[in-house]
């Protein structure tokens, strides 16, 4: 069984997300490290970091992974522009090397017109410069794929191996795979069949053992919609079945399998459902 959880909110403070986590059964959670529709947000102190830590502990949260602020655009074409966005990309990583987080999800950029090729080089290019001022930090950057709505890059697989490819820090990334956005994509996961072809495809383009997080979110949309609309756990397009295949899969057990489903209260059921399929293998 992989690790079960959800993304989590940290209302009055990072530490006060574990025992939030643990109410909705989860064994691992998601939190943005700052409020995640403003530019600036406050450094961790070194007493929250340390309360966080032990707030894990006590409520046996065995794995965390940061959502990077949503205002960040590192395909941003103008370099000017896009310094802001490195500022803030630089604090996230900042924030969760002192919280002790090993993995930071993100969304790769917008290219905004200029072009897919121009996009995935200033991606890459942009990682480069931010792991540069961050060397001493580790948290892995996860290139989150995305449905493709809009300019949105990292949408196929092999955008996000050319970004990998492109970088000069390899080593410093992974993938986070949200099972709302891959199917908007177009990668279909519905049949065993197909789950089977999409892994395979996955693991020739990208290697499975990049595959570091799953976000768990069913979707509105058909196959290849490119639209990005989550629905709660089985009512959405996916239903149910594939996600009892990804908790059951072997290759999956150490990977963190994370909610970011519309509805909240639903949640604890979600979880504990998922750890049910999990038991039954
Ligand atoms: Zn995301
Ligand atoms: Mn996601
Ligand atoms: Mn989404």
């Amino acid at each position: 069984m992989g690790l079960i959880g959800c993304h989590v909110s940290i209302s009055g403070g990072v530490e006060k997300s574990p025992t939030r986590g643990k109410n909705y059964g989860c064994d691992a959670m998601q939190i943005f490290t700052a409020n995640q529709r403003r530019w600036e947000g406050k450094p961790i102190t070194d007493e929250a970091a340390k309360e966080f830590k032990q707030e894990l502990e006590k409520n046996q949260i065995k794995s965390v992974v940061t959502h990077d602020n949503y205002l960040i655009n590192l395909a941003k074409p103008d370099k000017q522009k896009r310094q802001k966005s490195l500022d803030a990309f630089y604090r996230e990583i900042m924030r969760s090397d002192k919280l002790g987080i090993p993995y930071i999800v993100f969304h790769p950029g917008s290219h905004l017109g200029k072009g897919e090729d121009y996009g995935l080089k200033q991606i890459a290019e942009s990682i480069d410069i931010v792991l540069e001022k961050a060397e001493d930090t580790s948290p892995l950057l996860l290139l989150e794929i995305t449905a493709g709505q809009g300019t949105n890059l990292g949408y196929t697989f092999e955008h996000l191996r050319t970004i990998i490819d492109l970088s000069d820090n390899p080593e410093r990334l992974a993938v986070c795979y949200d099972t709302c956005h891959a199917h908007s994509a177009g990668y279909d996961i519905t049949s065993k069949e197909k789950y089977n072809d999409t892994f395979k495809k996955f693991d020739e383009v990208i290697g499975l053992e990049l595959l570091k997080v799953f976000h768990f979110n069913d979707t509105q949309k058909e196959l290849g919609s490119k639209k990005d609309r989550h629905a709660s756990l089985g009512e959405g397009i996916l239903g149910w079945e594939p996600f009892r295949r990804i908790v059951c899969d072997e290759r999956f057990k150490e990977v963190p399998m994370l909610l970011e489903t519309p509805d909240q209260k639903k949640y604890k059921q979600e979880i504990a459902t998922l750890k049910k399929f999990a038991r039954e293998t």
